[in-house]
């Protein structure tokens, strides 16, 4: 069967993506690809752009220049000869809708329980009927380890367990791309590996995720891509064993020195 999956449309394809804030040129024609199925994780010093990148993906943030699109579908706007082409909001609504993202905080809202939170989205946005959604939110919650949680609220619960209700929460809208922004950058140490996991299990379930992450160890074992960045470009990127036992660039050393 001919689907997307198969025809080699990435994912995520950025081709030459520029993004300022004001005079600070934030990204500086990024250019990478995301097949569909892969892991691509995204490393570099705070400040490089990174969270741009994501938020640009997103719709959070708008490309100033190049060409950046999911699945094929263009992303924001580019100059066509003398002509700005835009994304129309529906479209931009569409598309956001198929994109889970997840921060370094949790986000979850305080006065619901994780069940609650996981079936919000759903039942408002995709108009699913609530029986439906809360079986779904079940499974979900089996699914990154909390099944006994769904009437607890996020303050009754750890951080990695509100990062996994938070993971619990992006895919109940059933995602075609996840998007990770320093999921365990706020978790006590002993609290990361649970989410990494749960992470770890949607890779192999073949999601199509871009992870922003200081977890070298997740990055080698689960990545198909590393992607270093560094002042807004793309210093180094290629295969995670490569890229972090044998990099080519200085600053690519200089920051694996301090992480590794
Ligand atoms: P990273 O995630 O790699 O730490 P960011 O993408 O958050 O980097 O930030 C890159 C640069 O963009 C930083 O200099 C930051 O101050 C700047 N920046 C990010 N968001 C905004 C914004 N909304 N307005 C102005 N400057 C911003
Ligand atoms: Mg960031």
């Amino acid at each position: 069967m001919m689907n997307a999956a198969t025809s080699g449309v990435p994912m995520v394809h950025a081709d030459r993506v520029s993004k300022s804030f004001g005079s600070n040129e934030v990204l500086k024609s990024i250019s990478l690809s995301v097949p569909q199925g892969e892991v691509m994780c995204l490393v570099g010093p705070s400040g490089s752009g990174k969270s741009t990148f994501l938020r640009c993906i997103n719709h959070l943030e708008r490309v100033d220049a190049g060409r950046l699109s999911v699945e094929g579908v263009l992303v924001g706007y580019e100059e066509r000869g003398d002509k700005l082409y835009e994304l129309k909001p529906r479209e931009a609504a569409r598309q956001r809708r198929d994109i889970g993202m997840v921060f370094q905080r949790f986000n979850l809202f305080p006065h619901m329980t994780a069940l609650e939170n996981i079936i919000e989205a759903p039942i408002r946005v995709n108009k699913v009927k609530k029986e439906a959604a809360v079986a779904h939110a079940q499974e979900l919650l089996a699914r990154v380890g909390l099944a006994g949680k769904a009437d607890a609220y996020p303050a009754h619960l750890s951080g990695g367990q509100q990062q996994r209700v938070a993971i619990a929460r992006a895919l109940a809208m059933e995602p075609k791309l996840m998007l990770f922004d320093e999921p365990t950058s706020a978790l006590d140490p002993e609290l990361v590996g649970e989410v990494l996991d749960v992470m770890k299990g949607l890779a192999e379930s073949g999601m199509t995720m871009i992870v922003v992450t200081h977890e070298m160890g997740f990055a080698r074992e689960v990545a198909d891509q590393l992607v270093f960045m560094d002042g807004g470009v793309v210093v180094e990127s290629g295969d995670p064993d490569q890229v972090l036992g044998n990099p080519q660039h200085e600053r690519t050393k200089a920051f694996l020195s301090k992480v590794l």
